[in-house]
């Protein structure tokens, strides 16, 4: 008798099945989208406390696509095989770490170990969704890999710098001891259609306030920087470090750099908006400066991006218009 599966016998033997944590999430719904165009079955697992369904409607009645709500930072039991873990669980807003600093450590350490202890046993391949937040607030700029980083393990962001650093480390031990095959992204600022109106980061509350003429909250003076990256760049670069044997941590983002000031401009002009800018404070630990070094993703995957921000913003921007509920609610929120 055949193991049992999640599906039906001809599906399995079609291509890969790929198990993504954080499947409802802005990320993991597009990797999954991303995924099934390579032609792999997909087994979405969230426990929704960030992600959205709204975010994976488009895949109701596919039949290469399961969703099983699952908190992955308990035991993660699957039947059936799996060729491919991509374990991108996790708060990742930082009001969202904030507001839930414990899940954030369980599932950047346990979620990491039980999703790890999942791709051993299906002896699949592995890939950590990591984060430019290892490199804390820089001292090196832009940021290598081979920088080690400067985090405040005590600060507001230390549940998610620190739980991303601890899930690297236990990849790597899984990697040297276990010999299996794992891969390490470090993602930077990425933005898009899927982010959360009301999840607190720059993209979003920025579109958020100018669409419904509230003032634009930039934090501090603005001139701290960050660099954008469109999601589908991302995906890309991400796709292909999975197909690569390269084992050790790889930046992917893009290098355009700017300040939040401008950024705020930016989401003025395009918007045609009323809405004034207003400083607010600056959160505690805000790195100051953020841009990858992406050598070493061109150099390995012949990756880089090819959507100007010019066109990712507009695209954004347009999706977040068409988003007449989160509107309303980020309105209500924000009065
Ligand atoms: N920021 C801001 N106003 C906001 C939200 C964020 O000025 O309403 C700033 C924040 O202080 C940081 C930058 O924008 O310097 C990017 O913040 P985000 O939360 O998007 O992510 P981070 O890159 O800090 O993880």
């Amino acid at each position: 008798m055949s193991e049992p599966s999640l599906f039906p016998r001809d599906v399995v033997e079609q291509g890969p099945v790929s198990v993504v944590t954080g499947g409802s999430g802005f990320l993991g719904s597009h990797l999954t989208d991303r995924l099934l165009k390579e032609g792999h079955s997909v087994i979405a697992v969230d426990n929704l406390v960030t992600g959205n369904t709204r975010n994976i409607g488009h895949l109701a009645g596919n039949a290469r696509y399961r969703f099983v709500k699952h908190d992955v930072s308990q035991h993660i039991f699957l039947p059936g095989k799996v060729d491919y873990v991509w374990h991108f669980a996790s708060p990742a807003s930082p009001i969202d770490y904030l507001e839930l600093p414990i899940p954030t450590l369980k599932v950047g350490a346990l979620g990491t170990h039980n999703s790890l202890g999942l791709a051993k046993a299906k002896g699949a391949k592995y890939l950590l969704a990591s984060t430019s937040e290892c490199y804390g607030d820089p001292l090196i700029h832009p940021q290598r890999e081979d920088y080690w980083g400067n985090v405040n393990p005590i600060g507001p962001r230390g549940c998610y710098d620190e739980a991303k650093r601890f899930a690297e480390a236990m990849t790597m031990a899984y990697h040297r001891y276990h010999k299996m095959d794992t891969k390490i992204v470090r993602i930077f600022n990425t933005y898009g259609p899927r982010m959360r109106l009301r999840d607190g980061r720059v993209v979003p509350a920025f579109i958020g306030q100018a669409l419904t003429g509230r003032p634009l909250t930039v934090f501090g003076d603005g001139r701290q920087t960050r660099s954008f990256c469109y999601v589908s760049d991302l995906i890309d670069g991400i796709f292909r470090l999975s197909q690569s044997n390269f084992h050790e941590p790889v930046n992917v983002g893009n290098p355009h750099e700017m300040t939040i000031l401008e950024f705020g401009q930016h989401v003025q002009r395009i918007t045609e908006t009323k809405s004034e800018i207003e400083f607010r404070a600056l959160p505690q630990d805000d790195p100051k400066v953020r841009q990858p070094d992406i050598s070493r993703a061109k150099a390995l995957l012949g990756w880089e991006p090819k959507v100007p921000f010019a066109e990712g913003i507009v695209d954004t921007i347009e999706y977040f218009r068409g988003q007449e509920d989160q509107l309303a609610a980020f309105a209500q929120a924000e009065r």
